[in-house]
């Protein structure tokens, strides 16, 4: 493959052919998760199992907490660990009693896997279940990966949400549940209108508190309000729970489209949703409305990151007039993503990354806009290109109808940049 733009075809991207690629990738490695999962679940602990490196991302990643206790932290794993030398399954054990005995509100922790930690083998899921029966009945101790080796960053809230997936609660009774790491003003707007609509027995995961862990069983019908979690899809799956098929809640379009859906399946009356959409809708199309004019007919390009790329191109594309010239996603899985592909104006498509060959297609194209993470940013920008940061929509309150507006300001903030240094 060279580094030629690729074919660009008509409407509807189900069958378009997609480019895949495996070489030198520039992400963020699943740790990163930590920064929102910390933050949802308000007595949850995370403790990465890691270098200097790991605690240094991380720390960055979310700022030093001044005036709350931490609810993370890193174990680091010095030379002797690495050399084999030290007893490392006695140093964890050691912290975390250590640490435990200092914070008795934390109510769940996890032990998080990093490279380094993977490098040593050090067997995180036997040290937490050895850790587990010790503490069982006051805290309950789970353990994933965050490790950068082959992931991208929202792979961390999927490794973290699987992992808590055995021990959801068994239920019979029909429920909804919305899966996926959503602000907690939006939850509360998505609650509100579920309650409108009359489905009232509606559950987050992950919840807010770790220990109000949601019921699951054959009646529960599964919303996904992110587009990443591929691997605790399939896990709550096997736990009987149907999958609903929808466009994710970003955008008019696609909020509309993801409440019709729940609506559908729990037998409410088309009338009864307009109704109770009518007034969020028309508040999110005036908001977005505002930033048409600088969106419209620009030309964007997205790299692989945060795997909600194919959801924001189709809001941008489909509301905003903007022209995708590729969109880039780390992991394409049509099991999330068909009613998107579905939505997508013909695009090219292409999945997992070679930067140096992405970054020639991406410079031939000189796009208005290019959506990359921070690493690829900076030299961009550096060569009198306009980017926007991928993380930062990960981190930001983006879903719903009122969250719409800020969604598409976004995107038009840096081009709008542009216009004022001009000036
Ligand atoms: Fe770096 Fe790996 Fe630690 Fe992530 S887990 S900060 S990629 S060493």
């Amino acid at each position: 493959m060279t580094g030629t733009a690729l074919p660009v075809v008509d409407t509807g991207c189900r069958d378009v052919p997609v480019l895949k690629e495996r070489g030198q990738r520039e992400v963020f490695c699943g740790l990163t998760g930590i920064v929102w999962l910390h933050r949802k679940m308000q007595d949850a602990f995370f403790l990465v199992v890691g270098s200097r490196t790991c605690a240094h991302l991380i720390q960055s990643a979310a700022g030093v907490m001044i005036f709350a206790e931490p609810r993370f932290a890193t174990a680091i794993l010095g030379d002797r660990d690495l050399a084999g030398m030290a007893d490392c399954n006695e140093e964890l054990d050691r912290v975390v009693r250590q640490l435990l005995s200092r914070r008795p509100d934390i109510t769940t922790l996890f032990l998080v896997g990093s490279c380094p930690s993977e490098v040593i083998k050090l067997d995180l899921a036997k040290a937490s279940q050895r850790l587990a029966v010790e503490y069982v009945g006051k805290v309950r101790i789970l353990s994933y990966s965050g490790s950068g080796i082959e992931t991208t960053f929202t792979q961390g809230e999927d490794a973290c949400l699987k992992a808590m997936v055995p021990a959801l609660p068994e239920t019979q009774e029909q429920n909804l549940l919305v899966c996926g790491t959503i602000a907690d003003v939006v939850e509360d707007q998505f609650t509100r209108l579920f309650r409108e609509l009359g489905i009232t027995n509606v559950q987050y995961f992950p919840p807010r508190r770790a220990t109000q862990l949601p019921p699951i069983g054959p009646n529960t019908k599964l919303l996904l309000a992110q587009p990443f979690l591929n691997e605790t899809v399939r896990a709550l799956q096997a736990r009987g729970a149907t999958l609903l098929s929808a466009p994710y809640p970003l955008g008019v379009e696609g909020t509309t489209a993801w409440l019709r859906t729940a609506a559908d399946a729990f037998g409410v009356a088309p009338e009864r949703l307009a109704s109770a959409i009518a007034a969020p809708a028309q508040r999110a199309r005036t908001a977005i409305a505002r930033y048409k004019p600088a969106l419209e007919g620009k030309r964007m390009f997205w790299f692989p990151d945060s795997q909600l790329e194919i959801p924001l191109a189709r809001f941008l594309a489909r509301e905003l007039g903007v022209e995708n010239i590729e969109v880039g996603t780390p992991y394409l899985d049509k099991l999330l993503v068909d009613a998107e592909l579905d939505l997508l104006p013909r695009t090219a498509l292409s999945e997992g990354q070679d930067v140096e060959k992405q970054l020639d297609r991406c410079k031939a194209a000189a796009p208005d806009l290019t959506v990359c993470g921070l690493g690829l940013a900076n030299p961009l920008e550096a060569e009198g290109m306009r980017t926007k940061w991928s993380i930062e929509l990960v981190f930001s309150p983006i879903h719903g109808f009122d969250q719409a507006g800020d969604l598409a300001e976004l995107f038009a903030r840096p081009l709008d940049r542009v216009g004022r240094l001009k000036v």
